[in-house]
């Protein structure tokens, strides 16, 4: 699997190409460029709480201050202060500049235009000064992030209303079987439906990429071969199910030597193993074996990050853990297993996590029920319940 990984990494480049957006259009896409703050944040000194600015000095010598003006978010207080005089502030107001400090309302008591402080002030405190969390001409984002809602919210407070983000990468998907009907038509006494196209479907868009639906391919090589063809000539990737295994009606691998070239074929996990990689010309393809289980789990470790290097993600790494496994684990030594599980936290703190009945690689109820996946390492010959296991969560919808 690290091999796997590796190998696939190694070989891809970042595409090239990139628009500008305005902020609104741009969550989810990633910055073509990384971004240097025009302005300080924050752009002025100011209050980081409702209270009284004042000078911290005058909290020792003054047990009581004098009021005398008030300073309101977009409403400065212009005028200057003597020893032991005050103002009172609201947060993200302006801290005048002869205030160093503001006692938090809740350390004061007042009596008319006088305050009275229960704890001393020490300079600096409550007040936010200018440039304190970025200053212009810092990195405020680098290249390849994400634009999730703080990036967005960050842009907009450095007054940025357009960012230059990656074009998005364009994926074909299709699915392979002489078995397979639509959702929407009958099927014959001999037919599924094709569920994997779905799955991609909704995959894909959730790495925010293009995705172009070439639909079914039947198990005919000149078919498969027009198809793929078609597909890199629109595509900057192709993602393929079904057809990858080692059966008489499973052509990917052969058509994918002759139109193209083979990287590496077939994976020690489970499910998955039939899992191929290559180029049909200079478009990476990704073909994916056809049960559905196998689908997700080898878009997850395989296709997603392969896909993020293509879009020119900044890489990431899945958030794995480690629990308690409540039941038993039955497993064969050879291959690194992804089996589907529920985990929980315990009263005492501990993640529990216990693997659902029937793991048929054919079973998509599996990954539904699950909202993780629990990885068995290659030589691991079963878990015994009580024993610690890895998981990965499922971050959202599986
Ligand atoms: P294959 O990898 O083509 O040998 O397919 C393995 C299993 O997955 C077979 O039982 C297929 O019927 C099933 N399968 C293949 N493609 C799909 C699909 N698009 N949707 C649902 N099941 C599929
Ligand atoms: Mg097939």
């Amino acid at each position: 699997m690290d091999q796997a990984l590796e190998r696939l990494l190694g070989g891809l480049e970042p595409i090239a190409g990139s628009e500008r957006l305005p902020l609104q259009q741009a969550r989810g896409r990633l910055l073509a460029e990384t971004l240097l703050s025009p302005l300080d944040l924050p752009p002025f000194p100011n209050s980081a709480m409702d209270g009284y600015a004042l000078r911290a000095e005058d909290s020792r010598s003054h047990a009581t201050l004098r009021v005398i003006g008030t300073a309101l978010a977009g409403k400065p207080f212009a005028g200057a202060a003597g020893a032991g005089e005050c103002v009172r502030i609201f947060t993200g107001a302006v801290l005048p500049d002869w205030a160093d400090a503001v006692a938090m309302q809740e350390n004061v008591t007042r009596e008319g235009e006088t305050i009275h402080l229960s704890a001393a002030v020490n300079p600096g405190d409550n007040a936010r000064p200018r440039g304190n969390e970025i200053r212009a001409g810092q990195a405020l984002l680098p290249t390849g992030k994400r634009l999730g809602a703080a990036d967005l919210g960050l842009l907009a407070s450095v007054g940025m209303a357009e960012v230059s983000v990656k074009r998005r990468l364009r994926v074909a998907f299709l699915s392979t079987g002489d078995e397979l009907r639509p959702v929407g038509q009958t099927l014959g006494p001999v037919e599924i439906h094709d569920s994997n196209r779905y799955v991609l479907d909704a995959l894909l868009a959730e790495l925010g990429v293009e995705a172009l639906d070439f639909g079914i391919v039947r198990d005919d090589p000149e078919a498969l071969r027009q198809a793929l063809l078609e597909a890199a000539s629109q595509a900057d990737a192709i993602v393929t199910s079904g057809g990858a295994s080692v059966g008489d009606a499973d052509f990917i691998v052969e058509i994918l030597g002759e139109i193209g070239q083979v990287e590496f074929w077939k994976v020690a996990i489970k499910p998955g193993k039939p899992f191929a990689h290559g180029r049909v010309g200079t478009v990476p393809l990704f073909g994916l074996p056809g049960n559905p289980v196998a689908v997700m789990v080898t878009f997850r470790q395989l296709v997603r990050p392969a896909l993020l290097r293509l879009m020119g993600a900044a890489p990431a790494t899945s958030l794995r853990f480690r629990a308690i496994c409540g039941n038993r684990l039955h497993k064969r030594p050879g291959r690194l297993e992804f089996q589907r599980g529920v985990y929980r936290r315990s009263e005492t703190g501990e993640f529990i996590v216990t693997g659902l009945a029937g793991q048929g690689s054919d079973r998509l109820t599996s990954v539904s029920q699950a909202n993780c996946y629990i990885l068995l390492p290659l030589e691991s010959a079963g878990v015994a319940a009580g024993e610690p296991v890895d998981i990965e969560p499922f971050d959202g919808p599986n």
